[in-house]
C-alpha cells in the first residue's frame, strides 16, 4: 500500500488491526463474523478481508495491489534498510524491479546520485545485498529440524532394512544448516538407490553425485540434500567420519596420527570404543568441531554437559506490560505448568518506547502485581527484572533507586547498532561495570541470516564480566543464539556464568530454551556454570547477595 501511495489512513487502519490481532490470543480462523468485529482495531472492511482470506487465501484488494507490482519488487522490499518509499523511488527513477538490477545500479554508482540516497546508503545496500546472497540456501537449525526428521523417515521407509543416520552439520547441532546430509548403509544398495532416485520431492543432480553419494536439492524449498551410501560393515566408521567437522578429523590423537587416520583402522565396534582404545574420553557429537575438544579429551576434561532437565527457571521474558503477547499471570502460570520453579520477568525499559518500555509508574504497578502473584503462587516465584536498554554511552536508562528495586537486570543494546568495535566494546564494558547489571543480554545483537551483530572484542567483554561478576546470556531465540557457542568455554574458564534465556515474547517462546541448550552444549556448557540451573532458593540468594554488595559499597 505504501508502494502504491494508498491513503495513509487506510494504511494505518491495516497496521493497527495487525498489531491488535498479533497481540491477541484469538484464533481468527475460527471466530465468527460478529466476534471478529468486536476485536479492537478490526473494522468492517478488515472483517471482510479476513473472511475472504479464510476462504480463498487472498482477497481482491491484495490481488489488485499485487497485479500492479512487478514480482521482483517484492524481493527488493525485503532488503534491509530499504523502506517502501525508497523502493518506489528506485523503481520510478531507475526502473529497478529486481535485486539484480539494484546491485548493478549500485555498482555503477547510479543509486548514490538519487536525491535522498548518497554514497553511504548505496554502500549499505550493496552490503545488504551481498549478505542476502551469501545466505541463500542457508537455514536456521530450528527452521529445518522438522524437514530433516521427515526426510529421514522417508528414506527409512524406502529402505526399511538399512542403517540410517543424519550426519554433517545438523548432527552437530550447528546454528546454521546448509545441507541435509545422511548416511545410509545397506546390503541391497542397488535397489535402495533406485527407490531414492525416484523420489518426487528431491531433484537429484547427477553431475554432482558419484557412485557412493547422491546430491540434490529439495523441489519445494531451497535446501541441499545429500546421501552417502556404504555397506553395513562400514556404517560405524563412515558415520564417525561424516558427523565430525573437518577440523576435528585433522586433530592429532598422538604424534603420528589424526582422528581421521585412527578412524580408518576400523578396529572398534562402537563409538565409545573408538575413543577409549585411543585413550580419549568420549567426545559428544556436538563437540566434534576441532575447537580444542581433543586436547580436553586427552586430559579427561570433557565435562558433563548441560541438559534441558537441569534448568530450574526461565529468565528474560516479556509480558503485556511491554511488547509481550501474554499477561504476567499467563506467563507465570504456564512457566509453573511446565515444571519450572521460577520465572524472571524482564520487560523493556523506558528508552525502548517502540516496544512499550516501562515508565517508573508502570514498574511500581508491575512490582505490586508480582508481589500479589508470589503470595498466591508460592512456592513458585516470580523475580522482578527489567531488560534495561544500554544507552549509546553505556549507561542504563533508569536512576539508581529504580534500578535498585529489581531482583535482577538484563542489560541489552537495542539501538545505534552501527558502532565500530572500539566504541561498541567500550559501551558494553561501561554497562557491565554498572553494579546493577546482573546479566549481559544478547551481546552482539546479531540476527542469524538477517543481520550481522555489531563487532565486539569478545575477550575484553568476557574479561569485564569476570571482573564485575556479570552473567552472560545465551539468548536461546533461534535467530540469535548469542553469546556465540564458540566463546562459551573461554567464558567458563574465566569463571563467567552463562544463562539460557528464551527472551520469550509469548508463552510458546519458552520452547526456545531447547536451542540455547543445544548451542551451550556445543560450547561445553555445564550445569554448574549455568545461572538458571540454580534452584529458586539458590538464585534468590544469588540475586540478594549481589544487591547487598552494592549497598555495602555505598
Ligand atoms: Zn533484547
Ligand atoms: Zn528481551
Amino acid at each position: 500500500m505504501e508502494l502504491h501511495d494508498e491513503n495513509p489512513f487506510k494504511i494505518r487502519s491495516y497496521q493497527s488491526a495487525l498489531i491488535s490481532l498479533e497481540r491477541g490470543d484469538q484464533d481468527i480462523m475460527s471466530l465468527s463474523e460478529e466476534e471478529l468485529a468486536k476485536i479492537q482495531g478490526v473494522g468492517k472492511s478488515m472483517v471482510d478481508a479476513i473472511l475472504q482470506l479464510r476462504e480463498t487465501d487472498t482477497f481482491p484488494f491484495l490481488e489488485e495491489l499485487l497485479a500492479k507490482t512487478p514480482e521482483g519488487i517484492l524481493e527488493v522490499l525485503q532488503i534491509k534498510g530499504l523502506g517502501p518509499k525508497k523502493v518506489k523511488t528506485l523503481w520510478l527513477e531507475l526502473g529497478i524491479t529486481s535485486t539484480h538490477e539494484l546491485m548493478e545500479a549500485c555498482q555503477s554508482g547510479k543509486v548514490a546520485k538519487i536525491k535522498g540516497f548518497g554514497e553511504k546508503t548505496q554502500h549499505t545496500i550493496i552490503e545488504n545485498l551481498e549478505f542476502k546472497a551469501s545466505n541463500s540456501g542457508k537455514w536456521l537449525y530450528a527452521d529445518i529440524e522438522e524437514i530433516i526428521g521427515q526426510l529421514k523417515e522417508t528414506f527409512q521407509a524406502l529402505a526399511p532394512e538399512a542403517d540410517l543416520a543424519v550426519v554433517g552439520d545438523f548432527a552437530r547441532q550447528m546454528e546454521i544448516i546448509t545441507e541435509a546430509e545422511f548416511l545410509l548403509a545397506s546390503d541391497e544398495l542397488a535397489s535402495v538407490k533406485s527407490n531414492i532416485k525416484a523420489m518426487d520431492s528431491i531433484e537429484w543432480i547427477l553431475l554432482e553425485s558419484g557412485p557412493r553419494t547422491l546430491r540434490g536439492k529439495m523441489q519445494e524449498i531451497d535446501l541441499r540434500v545429500s546421501i552417502h551410501f556404504c555397506s553395513k560393515a562400514d556404517f560405524l566408521w563412515k558415520k564417525l567420519s561424516l558427523v565430525a567437522a573437518p577440523l576435528h578429523l585433522e586433530g592429532h590423537v598422538d604424534e603420528k596420527e589424526t582422528i581421521a587416520q585412527k578412524l580408518q583402522k576400523k578396529d572398534y565396534s562402537s563409538e565409545e570404543e573408538f575413543f577409549s582404545i585411543n585413550s580419549l574420553q568420549f567426545i559428544p557429537a556436538e563437540m566434534r568441531e576441532g575447537y580444542g575438544e581433543i586436547e580436553l579429551a586427552k586430559e579427561n576434561k570433557i565435562p558433563e554437559l548441560l541438559t534441558d532437565r537441569h534448568l530450574k527457571g526461565i529468565l528474560h521474558n516479556h509480558s503485556t506490560y511491554s511488547d509481550g503477547k501474554h499477561s504476567l499471570r499467563q506467563m507465570a502460570e504456564y512457566c509453573r505448568e511446565l515444571g519450572y520453579e521460577y520465572l524472571g520477568i524482564s520487560d523493556h525499559s523506558k528508552t525502548a518506547f517502540y516496544a512499550g518500555g516501562l515508565t517508573e509508574d508502570q514498574i511500581t504497578k508491575q512490582h505490586q502485581e508480582i508481589d500479589a502473584l508470589n503470595k498466591e503462587m508460592a512456592p513458585f516465584r516470580i523475580f522482578k527484572g527489567i531488560e534495561s536498554d544500554i544507552l549509546s554511552d553505556g549507561k542504563l536508562d533508569y536512576a539508581d533507586d529504580v534500578l535498585a528495586s529489581f531482583d535482577f537486570i538484563v542489560a541489552s543494546v537495542h539501538s545505534i547498532l552501527n558502532m565500530d568495535i572500539k566504541r561498541a566494546t567500550n559501551r558494553l564494558i561501561t554497562a557491565i561495570e554498572n553494579p546493577y547489571t546482573t546479566i549481559l543480554g544478547h551481546p552482539t545483537g546479531r540476527l542469524l541470516l538477517r543481520r550481522q551483530g555489531y563487532p565486539i572484542d569478545h575477550k575484553a567483554i568476557i574479561d569485564a564480566c569476570a571482573a564485575n561478576n556479570v552473567v552472560i546470556e545465551i539468548n536461546a531465540n533461534p535467530w540469535r543464539l548469542d553469546l556465540d557457542w564458540r566463546w562459551v568455554r573461554y567464558a567458563m574458564d574465566q569463571g563467567v556464568m552463562l544463562s539460557i534465556n528464551p527472551d520469550a515474547h509469548a508463552m510458546e517462546g519458552y520452547a526456545d530454551m531447547k536451542y540455547g541448550v543445544l548451542v551451550g552444549r556445543k560450547g561445553g556448557l555445564t550445569k554448574e556454570m549455568t545461572l538458571n540451573a540454580m534452584s529458586a532458593d539458590q538464585i534468590k540468594a544469588y540475586f540478594y547477595s549481589r544487591l547487598e554488595k552494592i549497598k555495602v559499597k555505598k
